[in-house]
Order: structure tokens, then C-alpha cells, then sequence
């Protein structure tokens, strides 16, 4: 029996994986997801005592200070000295407690700023990150390198993925968080906050010139892979978890989607005035479609409905 510690359990990816897995009923494997309540990461001894009261033998490592470009750019200290405690945390009680595998999250957007594209995971510590988000970057980074270590002197087969931007119910809709949350809550909060403005003469801004490309993975997807990765994929080398090279889209678009799920009939205009982050981040997925080359992932649209529906059907409950 397999038992299965999730951190960041109760996050966006977390809560993705909680479904599918509530779905499957695996039989051989128990899993547990733990969310801050449950123990801070960034304190030693109270991770200790959850990997003691749960006894893992595999844990998914997603637990994270996670932020988007503006909060970001803002707080690169937290960043770093957050997520460097956190995983260094995980990844040294996993080794204490003798569990198997780990299983931990890196991104798309910790790759060098100046680079070729596609990036791929052969790329990861290439040259600097983009400035705007240099805290959060090379302490996501330092997670494959001791991962590495961690196989060189012990054997473990400690892993990491690569996911691309993640959308999906249970996101964080807070104004310092992602693109896609970010979106949606500010359309949604139009409506609400001008009643008596017709709809078709409100007036929607995309903060930034609308053009940066982006490859969006929807959280349920992103879920699937990564049980996949704990139960198939015995590398300690990272994986690239993307949608493919052609499903890019630009923000604009992000931002017609939402509208066409929210029925929004008003105008979108772009703010240039405001930051646009790194104009694209193309990654391939060419190692995952080499694995599985099967794999379907869910059309942009309906994924972008589906979780524009979570949000309004749980505005009371959500992260804003
Ligand atoms: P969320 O912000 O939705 O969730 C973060 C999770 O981490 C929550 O469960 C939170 O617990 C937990 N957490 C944060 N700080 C601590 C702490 N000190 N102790 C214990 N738990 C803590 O993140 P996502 O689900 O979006 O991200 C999951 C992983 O994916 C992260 O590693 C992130 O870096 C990575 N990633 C995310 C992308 C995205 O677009 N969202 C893109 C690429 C990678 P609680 O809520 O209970 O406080």
C-alpha cells in the first residue's frame, strides 16, 4: 500500500488532484492532502511532526508561496526565503522518514529570461531569470539540483515536473495572483460593481499591451500527469508538463475567452502603461509526448468555462 502525502493539498493543483483521485478510488494507495493547517512547511519541526503523524511513502510536493508578476516583482526576498525553507524542509524529512519517491513542482517560468524556444527541461539553469521573479525562480531551481544530490549520494528517486501557467476551480483570485484568476474575478467584479452601466458600455481593461504568448495547462490535466509521473516516470531529471507548442494563446484571447464564458458584452481594452512580464515562455512538451503520446488535453475554451462556472457558483468560498 502506497500512502500518498500531497502538500499544497489545498491549493489550486492540490485540490485538482484531490478530484481526480476521488474519482479513480485507487485501491492500493492512500493519500493525504495537507494544506498550512495541517503543518508550516517553512518550520522544520512542525513538518517533521507531519511526515511522522502520516508516515508517507510518496509525497507530491506542491506547497509553495506561489504569486503572479506584480506580487512577485515586489517580493522577491519572501520568495526565495519562503520557498528555499519549504522545500528544503520536505525534501530532508522525505529523506529522514525513508520515503520512496518525491515528487515536486517547478515552472515554466523560472527558465533563463534570455533563451532559445522552445525551453526544455535540459534548460532549467541556463542563465539568469527574468528579473521580475528571481526569488521565486532560483529557489524553484535548487530543487532539481538537490534532487540531484540527493540521488548522487543516497539513490533517491526524488523528481520534479514543469508545468506551464495552471487555470482551474479552487485557483487563487486574489488581485496579486495569476493571469486567468486575475481575470476572472475582475470581470466578474465589473458586473457586480456597475449595475446600471448598459452591458455593452462597460468597459474591461487587460493590464499590459494584451500580447504576451502563454501556454495555459487546466489544473485537472495537470493533475492526471502528475499521478501519472509519481506512479510511471523513474527519473530524477525534470519533466516538462505543457500543453503542446501550437495551444499558446495570447492574453487578449485569455481575456476574450473569460468574457464569452461570462456572457460579458462590454469592450476589452489594453492598459500598455503596465507591465507585460517575458512577451512568451514557449516550452515543448516533446519528453512528455515521447511518454504518452496519447494523452488528451482538455480543449482551452471549455476548460476556461468550466472554471469560470467554479467561480461563480463558489464566489462566497473562493481566494479573493
Ligand atoms: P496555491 O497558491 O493554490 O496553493 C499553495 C499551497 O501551498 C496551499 O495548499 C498552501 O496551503 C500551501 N502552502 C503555502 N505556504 C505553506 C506553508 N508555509 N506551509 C504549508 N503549506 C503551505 O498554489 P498552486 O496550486 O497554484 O501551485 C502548486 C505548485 O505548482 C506550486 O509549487 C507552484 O509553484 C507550482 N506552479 C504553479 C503555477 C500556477 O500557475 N499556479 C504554474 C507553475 C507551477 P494553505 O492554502 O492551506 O495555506
Amino acid at each position: 500500500m502506497k500512502k500518498v502525502l500531497v502538500t499544497g493539498g489545498t491549493g489550486l493543483v492540490g485540490k485538482a488532484l484531490e478530484t481526480v483521485i476521488k474519482k479513480e478510488q485507487p485501491t492500493d494507495e492512500k493519500w493525504f492532502f495537507a494544506g498550512s493547517k495541517d503543518g508550516d512547511l517553512t518550520n522544520l519541526a512542525s513538518t517533521q511532526a507531519l511526515f511522522e503523524r502520516e508516515k508517507p511513502t510518496h509525497v507530491i510536493h506542491l506547497a509553495a508561496l506561489v504569486g503572479g508578476l506584480f506580487y512577485n516583482m515586489n517580493n522577491n526576498l519572501d520568495f526565495l526565503r519562503n520557498n528555499l525553507l519549504i522545500n528544503d524542509h520536505v525534501l530532508q524529512t522525505a529523506h529522514e522518514q525513508g520515503c520512496k519517491k518525491v515528487v515536486s513542482c517547478l515552472s515554466t517560468c523560472i527558465f533563463p529570461d534570455k533563451t532559445s524556444y522552445p525551453i526544455d527541461e535540459t534548460m532549467v539553469h541556463n542563465g539568469p531569470p527574468h528579473p521580475s521573479n528571481y526569488g521565486y525562480s532560483y529557489a524553484k531551481r535548487l530543487i532539481d539540483i538537490q534532487n540531484h544530490a540527493y540521488h548522487d549520494k543516497y539513490g533517491h528517486l526524488y523528481t520534479s515536473v514543469i508545468p506551464c501557467n495552471i487555470f482551474g476551480p479552487h485557483d487563487n483570485y486574489k488581485p496579486e495572483g495569476h493571469v486567468i484568476p486575475g481575470l476572472i474575478n475582475r470581470m466578474y467584479k465589473l458586473r457586480l460593481d456597475q449595475p446600471d452601466v448598459p452591458e455593452g458600455e462597460k468597459v474591461f481593461t487587460v493590464f499590459g499591451s494584451g500580447k504576451p504568448l502563454r501556454q495555459f495547462i487546466y489544473s485537472l490535466d495537470l493533475a492526471k500527469l502528475i499521478i501519472w509521473v509519481l506512479r510511471n516516470y523513474d527519473s530524477v531529471e525534470p519533466i516538462v508538463l505543457s500543453v503542446d507548442e501550437e495551444q499558446e494563446v495570447t492574453i487578449l484571447e485569455v481575456a476574450q475567452a473569460i468574457a464569452k464564458a461570462l456572457n460579458f458584452k462590454g469592450k476589452l481594452v489594453c492598459d500598455t502603461s503596465k507591465a507585460d512580464g517575458q512577451y512568451k515562455k514557449t516550452a515543448s512538451n516533446a519528453k512528455l509526448r515521447s511518454l504518452l503520446p496519447n494523452f488528451v488535453f482538455t480543449n482551452f475554451e471549455t476548460a476556461i468555462k468550466e472554471s469560470v462556472q467554479w467561480y461563480v457558483d463558489n464566489y462566497n468560498q473562493a481566494r479573493k
